[in-house]
């Protein structure tokens, strides 16, 4: 008679899944925004960064369909264009969304401050590094190619090009499990700035840790967010994790600065048999 293996694991975490812009680059989120805005400027429609951003997280064609669902957005289209706006839209959209979204990458790809260290940090308590994105493979390439010049290097990035569905499908935290031959995944652990981006680390069975302040819910630059009083600075805080906590992550913090304690935390938990 054999013995089916333990069911949980008592043991450490093995893998950290981390989301790109908003998480460990392009403090913000700002690169997508700026360009879902030009993008519907441009069919006529001009929308608000708060409407950009929206469906943050999801595949990017997903994401200009999403927008065009908004109630306020339909409206101004049909006033504009006389009629709802329909797939063919979306698809046009899309195809002019890549080739800006290509162009200005670079202009928002410095790591977010305390990537480098937290990287390294969970890397020499032999945990690996594996990431999730929105962005399509060829976008990939460029944040990949700048991030790499900054020193950081993940084991495994997973676009929402490569899997079936993209954000809150958990495929691509379930590809990096593959990639990383980690198991199980509740020796994950996903990080992510966007509802979508926390729900697929849910989907995928793992422990999530939201940022707040680093990320879409904020939406400011780093600079934009050092400029703000500290009194605009609590109600934007505390606005962020209000929302980010609405999808169930099992901890929020501001940016990925500050999320190694709760790497001590999980791993007391999994000692203790809990699971995500
Ligand atoms: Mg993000």
């Amino acid at each position: 008679m054999t013995t089916a293996p333990p069911r949980t694991n008592r043991g450490k975490i093995q893998a950290a899944l981390l989301d790109w812009a908003g998480t460990t680059m392009d403090f913000g989120c700002m690169a997508p925004a700026v360009v879902f805005v030009k993008v519907f400027e441009r069919a006529g429609v001009p929308i608000s960064m708060d409407e950009a951003r929206v469906p943050m997280g999801a595949h990017k064609r997903v994401h200009i369909q999403k927008i065009t669902q908004i109630d306020a957005v339909k409206k101004r289209w049909e006033a504009k264009h006389g009629r709802p706006p329909d797939d063919q839209d979306v698809s046009r959209m899309f195809a002019e969304f890549v080739p800006f979204q290509l162009e200005c990458l670079s202009d928002y790809s410095e790591l977010i401050p305390g990537t480098l260290e937290v990287v390294n940090a969970l890397r020499a308590r032999g945990i690996k590094i594996g990431s999730t994105t929105g962005y399509l493979r060829e976008m990939m390439e460029i944040n990949l190619r700048d991030a790499k010049k900054q020193g950081y290097e993940p084991d495994s990035t997973v676009c929402a090009s490569d899997v079936p569905a993209g954000r809150p499908y958990p495929y691509m935290c379930l590809q990096n499990v593959i990639n990383l031959q980690v198991s199980p995944v509740h020796a994950c652990v996903k990080i992510d700035d966007t509802i979508p981006g926390i729900e697929e680390g849910l989907n995928a069975g793992m422990w999530t840790i939201g940022l707040a302040v680093s990320g879409n819910e904020v939406g400011l630059s780093l600079k934009g967010w050092n400029a703000l009083p500290d009194s605009e600075k609590r109600v934007r805080r505390e606005r962020a994790y209000q929302r980010l906590r609405t999808s169930g992550p099992h901890y929020v913090v501001d940016t990925i600065a500050d999320m190694l304690p709760c790497f001590d935390e999980i791993e007391t938990r999994l000692a203790r048999g809990e699971k995500p």
